[in-house]
């Protein structure tokens, strides 16, 4: 191989410029405190625990109420709902001894987990998330996977079984979200043909069958801007239920001289960008958000917003050195 040591051209850099990785903040949707184990899942404690649980009440979009009071979910007392655990109802957790649940329902009709997600506590965005990933994969399992006959939830709705009592159990993809930095002071930014106008990200992929995390990310890079990565670095991870994703965040490190070649359909366009452009676009508040002057508007780029892994991973780059 003939990729160049990259690491050995900027001798200007202090030692800790040179380690291998950063750290990144734990993303928005990664910080659930619930107690979700298995145990508290048997069928006669559910229902003995019912008349102290809490229900949070999703939408068909995925929208829930904030307490107004509190600002944090707005949940209700399970016994005022029904007198048991109904049957299409999900268990989150128990948070404080108290069962949490979720159902679909009215009235919701607030707000959803995307725009949600960096403002509720570490509970509520761990119960939000959850609930959405295991609501969202219930509307769409009706049918048993290995016969095709329809299913019914199982206990506390962490599964479906069918009459012939083959049991599914909920299903998250895994993808490989990728920043490409040079070693120094720049990293990729990518944007695809259907984005809002502006908004630039870092490469994502999803993992295919048979293959490791660290091929996905080699591949993904390879095949969105024909670059070979190395030194493959895992960051962190965030579930992204929109329907059922798990995004695992990656550094990789490329020659910045080779040229960025991205696939046509798929990626619009690709650049290199320095620390100082990123740390001013970091400045900048989310699409849509308007609750301040946007002191970087001369910058014709939006990265992704606070909510997901790419900003966070962005962010911990950028601050890194
Ligand atoms: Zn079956």
């Amino acid at each position: 191989m003939s990729v160049p040591d990259i690491s050995r051209l900027d001798i200007s850099r202090p030692d800790h410029c040179r380690q291998p990785g950063f750290v990144i903040a734990v993303p928005a949707l990664s910080r659930g405190v619930a107690n979700r184990s298995e145990g508290l899942r048997h069928p006669d404690r559910l229902i003995a625990q019912w008349s102290a649980s809490r229900v949070l009440i999703v939408d068909d979009a995925g929208r829930v109420e904030l307490d107004p009071t509190s600002g944090g979910l707005r949940t209700y007392q399970a016994p005022t709902l029904a007198g048991a655990p109904p049957p299409e109802a999900v268990l989150l957790g128990s948070v404080n001894r108290a069962d949490h649940w979720a159902i679909r329902g009215e009235p919701a009709a607030g707000a959803t987990l995307r725009e949600l997600g960096p403002v509720l506590s570490d509970t509520d965005a761990g119960l939000l998330t959850t609930a959405t990933a295991l609501l969202n994969w219930h509307a769409t399992a009706g049918f048993c996977p290995r016969c095709g006959a329809p299913s019914m939830p199982g206990p506390a709705g962490w599964s479906r079984v069918c009459a012939h009592g083959h049991e599914d159990f909920p299903r998250t993809d895994p993808a490989v979200i990728v920043l490409v930095h040079d070693g120094a002071d720049a990293i990729v930014l990518a944007r695809q043909p259907i984005w809002p106008p502006g908004r630039m990200s870092v490469l994502a992929g999803f993992v295919e069958a048979g293959e490791s995390l660290e091929g996905t990310v080699v591949r993904e890079v390879d095949e969105e801007i024909g670059v070979l990565v190395q030194d493959v670095t895992y960051l962190g991870s965030q579930p992204w239920p929109f329907p059922r994703s798990l995004m695992v965040g990656f550094a990789a490190r490329a020659d910045p001289a080779a040229p960025l070649r991205p696939r046509e359909g798929e990626i619009e366009a690709a650049h290199w960008v320095d620390r100082s452009t990123i740390k001013r676009l970091l400045t900048k508040p989310d699409e849509g958000w308007t609750g301040a002057d946007d002191i970087a508007d001369d910058i014709d780029m939006i990265l992704p917003g606070r909510v997901s892994i790419a900003h966070r991973m962005i962010q911990g780059w950028a601050e890194y050195c």
